[in-house]
Order: C-alpha cells, then sequence, then structure tokens
C-alpha cells in the first residue's frame, strides 16, 4: 500500500537537455520512455501534473546556431523546438497508458491545441497530463518561467524543477566530495546565495505567488514519486 501524496497538482519542469540522454542533441528514445515511467508512477498515485519542456536540445535562442541572428526570431524558433518536444513526450506518455493533451502557447492549431486555461484545469481534473508547449509564447522568456507561470495560473502546489543532480549542494558535488545537499532553503537565501536554481523572472514569480520548488533529479529512479509522498528527496525552495 503506497502511502498518500502529499501534493493534489504538480508542476513538473523538463528541460530539452534531459529527453537527449547521451546523445549530443534530439530525443532518445529510451530516455523519453525512461522519463515517462517516473511520471506515470506519480500519476497512478492520483496526482494531478502538468507539465513544461522546454527545447534545448534542439534550439536554444541565445546561442549557438542563433548567433547573428535577431533575437525574437531565435527565440520564436526556441519555442517551436519545445513543441516537438512536446509532441514527444505527450506521445510518449499516450503509449505508455497516460492520456495526455499539449496545448500550445503559440496558435498551431493543426498541430496542437492552444493554451486555453479553463480546458487546461478540466484536463487535469480528468486526470490527463496536459504538457505546455511553446513556452510562455513570448520571446525573451524561458520555459522556467513558463513553468512558474503555468504552475501559479493552474494552482499548482509545487514547481518540481527537474536537473541532473539531485538537489542543490553547498558546492559542485562532482568537484568537492565534502558537498552537502541543502534539504530546503528559502528564496531569499538563495538569491542572496547565487544558486542559479531557474532564472531570475521564474524565480521572482514563484517568490511573489508563494510557489515552493523542488529541485531534483529526473534520472534517480524513483526520486520523482518520493518527491511527491513528501521524502526528504532533492531540496525545496520556499518562502
Ligand atoms: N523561449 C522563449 N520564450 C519562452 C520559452 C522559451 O523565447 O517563453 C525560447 C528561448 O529561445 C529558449 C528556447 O525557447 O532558449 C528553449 O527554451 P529553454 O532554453 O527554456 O529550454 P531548456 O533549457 O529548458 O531546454
Amino acid at each position: 500500500q503506497d502511502a498518500s501524496p502529499a501534493h493534489k497538482r504538480i508542476l513538473l519542469k523538463l528541460s530539452g537537455e534531459a529527453l537527449m540522454g547521451d546523445d549530443a542533441f534530439g530525443i532518445n528514445r529510451a530516455t523519453i520512455v525512461r522519463m515517462v515511467e517516473e511520471v506515470a508512477e506519480v500519476v497512478r498515485l492520483g496526482v494531478e501534473v502538468a507539465v513544461v519542456i522546454g527545447g534545448g536540445n534542439i534550439f536554444r535562442g541565445v546561442a549557438g546556431g542563433a548567433v547573428g541572428m535577431d533575437r525574437a526570431t531565435a527565440d520564436y524558433m526556441g519555442m517551436l523546438a519545445t513543441v516537438m518536444n512536446s509532441l514527444a513526450l505527450a506521445d510518449a506518455m499516450n503509449k505508455q497508458g497516460l492520456t495526455a493533451r499539449v496545448m500550445s502557447a503559440i496558435a498551431i492549431d493543426q498541430v496542437v491545441e492552444p493554451y486555453v486555461r479553463p480546458k487546461a484545469l478540466q484536463y487535469l481534473e480528468e486526470g490527463k497530463v496536459v504538457v505546455f508547449a511553446a513556452g510562455t509564447g513570448n520571446p525573451f522568456f524561458t520555459t522556467d518561467t513558463a513553468a512558474a507561470l503555468r504552475g501559479a495560473e493552474v494552482g499548482a502546489e509545487l514547481v518540481l524543477k527537474a536537473t541532473k543532480v539531485d538537489g542543490v549542494y553547498s558546492a559542485d558535488p562532482k568537484k568537492d566530495p565534502s558537498a552537502q545537499r541543502y534539504s530546503s532553503l528559502s528564496f531569499d537565501e538563495a538569491i542572496s546565495q547565487n544558486l542559479g536554481i531557474m532564472d531570475a523572472t521564474a524565480f521572482a514569480l514563484c517568490r511573489d505567488q508563494k510557489l515552493p520548488i523542488k529541485v531534483f533529479s529526473i534520472f534517480k529512479a524513483g526520486a520523482l514519486k518520493r518527491v511527491v509522498l513528501g521524502e526528504d528527496e532533492g531540496t525545496l525552495v520556499h518562502v
């Protein structure tokens, strides 16, 4: 018998890079399947799950291929990259027995339905996983900010920021063996120590809305479930 979840509704932020696995770019099938399995575990607990996925594995507006490009144009390309990732993620979810819906912040109606808040809320209440595509729909923002925004809009109790490391550490755990994982810290502590958990816009939005953030590893088996069960996993950033 599973313990009961500590959260009714969560917003999960996955970076585009998380889909790459050990590849240099793109979407690694085995990786996406493993990630979806982690998500399926918490859906089975009855938790309502909304997802925002980045696009860095396909396109990053401010770097690489975008050098010399108009920033806003490059950012729109980045947002379109998140639509591709969202389609791949929702497809993998549907194949693994979940029911996923993609909603886009940019009108692209032949491909995915537009983001309409009441509809997103309805899907979540029905136990469907909602994947929010195209970030905020605006250039000069990030998908971290989209995660904070959508998390606040749908009344998520927690934003889960999936990273490669299983939390926030006092130093780089790869370089410093004495590095300690913070179990929790306040927004103010994170800012004063310059921990760079999310970009400043996303961070400010979460702080203003008193929306806590949990930093955890999506690659650590069972970690997502432990977070949802309220166990000491990852790092909680609170008001
Ligand atoms: N982007 C944007 N507005 C948004 C979200 C994303 O312009 O609201 C663009 C931006 O160019 C960004 C790219 O999409 O570099 C991919 O998003 P992000 O870097 O957040 O993806 P991640 O790092 O999570 O893979």
